[in-house]
């Protein structure tokens, strides 16, 4: 035990010793790695410094170039900009320079366009002169040709004319042309009687037409009663002459022969009251619209009656109703309650005149089987309104003036009032205004008669309602011969109401009033004693406004003997 201790205690005491040795090592290492550590970390911010200043250096490098760049691409920039600022100042310049020259061209077109509204002005005021100065001269014009005047229309000769007439009488040819137009102003008729030599007659007249000439041509010297119309004139225009000598078919046209229906077909065809509304509505179609409108009516006189041929009853259906002529406080003739329809142009008419037409042959009141045995009478009704102070400006003569100033019928309403335009915006004071307010309405007349045949039907034999028929017709003529009479001689009263045919077609008979009397005449020996009184009533009609010195030039025919 003992030895195992010592055994012991030396191995102790060697392992202390290792121990001893091994602490040693353990320190030295331990320095060495403290050593080693720093060494480490030294180099580790050596290292790390170096990568900093490299990456400094890079940076340092890139900002310079980008500095650069960035330098030279504001330069760039700026020297853009710099263009383009220039271009723009130029172009504001260009644009001030081309605002000023047009201000300058705007001031010039302001001076011309004040020149042209002045010049504008001068010439309305001269036109208005002007229109006034034609209406004047139209008028005198017409007045020259005479307010009163007659035209002859002969006809030609037709197959009808050839039929034996009284054959009393037979070694003188019936169907031998006596009556011809020697020229335009002058009719000659060869008066024969057996046993004598035959004597040439001639008439004057204002326009003569021969068998030969057109509707056209016959209307052509209407047309200017027309204008007058729309003047402010009445106008009366009446076919005159024997059964068969071309009367309706100068008023109408040949399709109203035997008042059946019409067809325009033949345009050329159509007589003096159909060319006469186309006429109308083309003249009012030259003035301002709504400044006129035209009524019409159908009228026929029968056995001294008046029969309104377009009245209708309650169920529509038109009916000749008889109507009285009156003559009005203001000494005008009027027919109370005749049927008046407004036409708008010229077809409407011609269809209203159709139906009154058809109904002149077939209404049994109307006993007549032939539409000569009655007058016709188509009347135009022409209605011009006209303000207040435009008024004086539109009628040439003080006369008319007065003369429709006291026909003006009603004053200006508040409707009107807002719808007019042109007078108003010109009125400045209240006196002014006032005149603008006075509105008037004014009507003229267009009569278009187709008369009862002339022709002198002797009454011995004749019996009944012919009778009464032909002393009807007698009476009218003779009653209308007496008033051209009493027209010429100028005598203060005229005996307008003798008969409802002159009460009828007194406002556009005498006075200012234009009246044209177509004369129509047939051609053929058979016709000669009627021939002759018609171209009597006419030459003394004629007489109307030439007076005693015409009548000493030319030969009066006495009346068909
Ligand atoms: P009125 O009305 O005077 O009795 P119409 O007008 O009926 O006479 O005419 C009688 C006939 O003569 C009709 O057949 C008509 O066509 C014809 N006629 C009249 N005038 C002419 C003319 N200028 N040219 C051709 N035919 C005419
Ligand atoms: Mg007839």
């Amino acid at each position: 035990k003992e030895e195992r201790i010592v055994v012991l205690e030396t191995e102790n005491a060697v392992l202390h010793l290792k121990l001893a040795e091994y602490q040693g090592l353990a320190g030295r290492s331990t320095n060495e790695v403290l050593q080693l550590y720093a060494a480490h970390g030294q180099q580790m911010k050596f290292q790390r410094s170096s990568v900093a200043t490299q990456l400094h250096g890079a940076i340092k490098k890139k900002l310079k170039q980008d500095l650069k760049s960035l330098h030279s691409f504001a330069l760039e920039l700026l020297k853009d900009f710099q263009r383009q600022s220039k271009t723009c100042v130029y172009q504001v310049l260009a644009a001030v320079q081309g605002i000023q020259l047009q201000s300058e061209a705007m001031q010039m077109f302001q001076i011309k366009a004040f020149d042209l509204e002045q010049s504008l002005q001068e010439v309305t005021e001269r036109y208005v002169k002007e229109k006034q100065k034609r209406k004047a001269l139209h008028n005198s014009l017409v007045e020259l040709r005479g307010n009163i005047r007659v035209h002859c229309r002969i006809r030609p000769l037709l197959p009808f004319d050839d039929a034996a007439g009284h054959s009393q009488d037979r070694q003188r040819n019936f169907s031998e042309k006596v009556a011809y137009a020697a020229d335009d102003e002058t009719v000659l008729v060869k008066c024969s009687r057996p046993g004598h030599a035959s004597v040439n007659k001639t008439f004057q007249f204002e326009r003569v037409y021969n068998d030969l000439e057109s509707q056209d041509a016959v209307f052509a010297d209407v047309a200017p009663l027309l204008t007058s119309l729309l003047d402010g004139y009445n106008v009366c225009i009446m076919a005159y002459g024997q059964t068969g000598s071309g009367k309706t078919y100068t008023m109408l046209g040949p399709q109203f022969e035997g008042n059946l229906a019409f067809t325009i077909e033949e345009e050329s065809e159509l007589g003096i009251i159909p060319r006469a509304t186309q006429e109308v509505f083309r003249l009012i179609s030259e003035k301002p619209p709504g400044s006129y409108w035209v009524e019409v009516s159908v009228v026929e006189v029968y056995n001294n009656e008046v029969f309104d041929l377009l009245a209708k009853d309650s169920c529509g259906k038109v009916f000749g109703i008889k109507r009285d002529v009156v003559t009005t406080r203001e000494g005008k003739s009027d027919v109370p309650l005749l049927t008046h329809e407004t036409v708008e142009n010229a077809s409407e008419f011609l269809h209203l005149v159709n139906k009154g037409l058809q109904l002149r042959v077939t209404h049994p009141t109307l006993v007549h089987a032939h539409s000569s045995r009655s007058h016709l009478v188509v009347t135009l009704t022409i209605t011009t309104v006209v303000f207040g102070d435009n008024f004086g400006t539109l009628w040439e003569d003080e006369q008319t003036s007065q003369r429709l100033n006291k026909e003006a019928s009603f004053t200006f309403t508040q409707k009107m009032r807002d719808n007019k335009s042109t007078s108003s915006s010109r009125a400045s004071s209240p006196v002014q205004l006032e005149a603008t307010e006075k509105m008037k309405q004014v009507k003229t007349r267009l009569q278009l008669v187709d008369l009862a045949g002339s022709e002198c039907v002797s009454m011995s034999g004749v019996t009944g309602a012919a009778l009464r028929e032909t002393s009807f017709i007698n009476r009218s003529l003779s009653a209308l011969a007496d008033v051209l009479g009493a027209i010429a001689e100028q005598r203060v009263h005229v005996p307008y109401r003798n008969s409802k045919l002159t009460h009828l077609l007194q406002d556009s008979v005498g006075g200012d009033a234009k009246l044209l009397v177509m004369l129509c005449i047939s051609p053929g020996q058979k016709y000669l004693t009627e021939s002759m009184q018609s171209l009597g009533f006419g030459t003394r009609a004629r007489q109307v406004q030439r007076g005693q010195v015409k009548k000493k030039n030319f030969p009066v025919p006495t009346k068909g003997k």
